[in-house]
């Protein structure tokens, strides 16, 4: 690393200290941009990186909730504004035993560098809570949805900071915090949330965006090398909502995708997932992937394990950070692997990353290749403040054009500095870049 940042990226440990993710996250960052401040040193002069790396404004809340059996519950809510240079703070909320400060603030600033390279007006942020949703009854998630929302709402707005989904929090999450979040402003400010149902105020594609996203992503980088998703053999980790929607675009695209995991295990069904098998269990009946071997014949359920055991030659992480890790990245790239798309945000450990990249594998960075859910959020955001809807067939048309856009503003940054197909390099100083000029440009705030 440059020791100009390097002392900088010294500094911003020592003040978050025990933060390890956020810590990853700044450190991967600052790998990339020494040779953007050779050619700008009005960046170092403007204390551009230190003023990234404190968040504008980091809310924590008590959120205090009622279960079934009538018992008192206390979870703990977070909300990191990180940076609105470029629009208001954006970014979705987490809800996840796993969830502390350092987990919200990595994810905090990735998602100002992705949300930059959409090209889309947005700065930002992310939130969640520690709470676990999983096995919780519907009246449970929505009393801690009305609760959360009850704190949360006088920090957000949709010229201030417009939340949506991540991990724990889809649509039936979404329409608890709309919902409380209008009864206590008495207020239908459609632009204050993404992530909404289709019939007040959600856009089309949103729920598919991220997933199909990152394949669209992904197949641009396979076109470099002449190659394309048909006839690929592909697993995919995690079976949530970013998971099916890849899965189900890949296929569409031609490949085969073999495998997919949750946190208890994986399944291998290799005439190729059954899309709408997959949905029906976990989206329509909220059950696990294990109940997926019972109901199609040919498939294996693996409990425990890794899907990266398995062998492919395009691999798309989608479930959460820091899943794959250098063995398991040493071991794909000798059985075959093509290509890498990060559907997932920071799902590859450092060490993975650098054994794609020494291997020469087309390596697609979360903040790149999963953008495609902010930019469709953003979209949403856009018909919201025009009182308009748009059919799926525009919506999807307008997501491939980013995602496309993203692919090739990334390539020609990689190629710019002098490092082509390195989409590491290009996300990095490709987002930063434009962050950096607008903060220049509005003063020291
Ligand atoms: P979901 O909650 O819909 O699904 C998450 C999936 O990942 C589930 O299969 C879950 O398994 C698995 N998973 C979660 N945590 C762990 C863990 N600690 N270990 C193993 N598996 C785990 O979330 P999304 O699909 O929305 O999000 C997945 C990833 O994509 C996250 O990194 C998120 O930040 C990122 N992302 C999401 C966007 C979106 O639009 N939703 C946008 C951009 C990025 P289980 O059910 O067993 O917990």
């Amino acid at each position: 690393m440059d020791a100009r940042l390097e002392a900088i990226r010294d500094t911003v440990l020592a003040r978050n200290p025990g933060e390890g993710e956020f810590h990853q996250a700044v450190t991967e960052v600052f790998e990339s941009l020494g040779p953007v401040h050779d050619r700008h040193p009005e960046f170092l002069e403007g204390a551009i990186l230190e003023r990234l790396c404190e968040p504008e404004r980091q809310i924590i809340f008590r959120v205090p909730w009622v279960d079934d059996a009538g018992r008192f519950q206390i979870n703990r809510g977070f909300r990191v504004e990180f940076n609105s240079a470029l629009g208001p703070f954006k970014g979705g909320l987490r809800f996840h035993p796993s969830v502390n400060l350092g987990i919200v603030k990595f994810l905090g600033f990735e998602q100002i560098f992705k949300n930059a390279l959409t090209g889309m007006p947005i700065g930002g942020g992310k939130g969640g809570s520690d709470f676990d949703p999983r096995g919780r009854s519907d009246a449970e998630i929505m009393r801690f949805c009305q609760s959360f929302m009850t704190e949360l709402y006088r920090h957000i707005g949709e010229y201030t900071d417009v939340p949506a989904g991540d991990i724990g929090v889809g649509g039936r999450e979404i329409g608890y915090l709309f919902g409380q979040y209008k009864r206590i402003t008495n207020r239908y400010e459609s632009g204050v949330l993404t992530g909404k149902g289709i019939s007040w105020g959600g856009s089309l594609v949103r729920p598919e965006a991220t997933g199909y996203g990152t394949v669209i992503f992904a197949e641009e980088m396979l076109k470099t090398r002449g190659l394309s998703f048909d006839g690929q053999r592909v697993v995919v980790s995690g079976s949530g909502n970013v998971a099916i929607n890849a899965i189900a675009k890949a296929q569409t695209l031609g490949a085969t995708v073999v495998a997919c995991s949750d946190s208890s295990g994986y399944i291998v069904d290799e005439a190729g997932i059954d899309v709408a098998l997959l949905r029906q269990i976990k989206e329509v009946e909220r059950g696990r992937l294990k109940d997926y071997e019972a109901r199609r014949s040919a498939v294996t359920y693996v409990d425990g394990g890794s899907v990266w055991d398995l062998d492919a030659t395009v691999a798309l992480p989608c479930a959460t950070q820091n899943e794959l890790d250098g063995a398991a990245a040493a071991r794909l790239v000798r059985h075959g692997l093509l290509a890498v798309g990060e559907g997932a945000n920071m799902p590859s450990t450092r060490d993975a990353v650098a054994v794609f990249q020494e291997a020469g594998i087309l390596f697609g960075p979360g903040k790149a290749a999963n953008a495609g859910g902010v930019a469709t959020s953003a979209l949403e955001m856009q018909q919201n403040a025009s009182r308009d809807s748009w059919s799926f067939a525009h919506t999807e048309e307008r997501l491939t054009e980013i995602m496309v856009g993203i692919h090739d503003r990334c390539a020609a940054t990689a190629d710019e500095y002098g490092d082509p197909g390195n989409y590491v390099l290009g996300a990095n100083i490709g987002g930063f870049v434009k962050v950096a000029d607008a903060m220049l440009a509005q003063g020291l705030i």
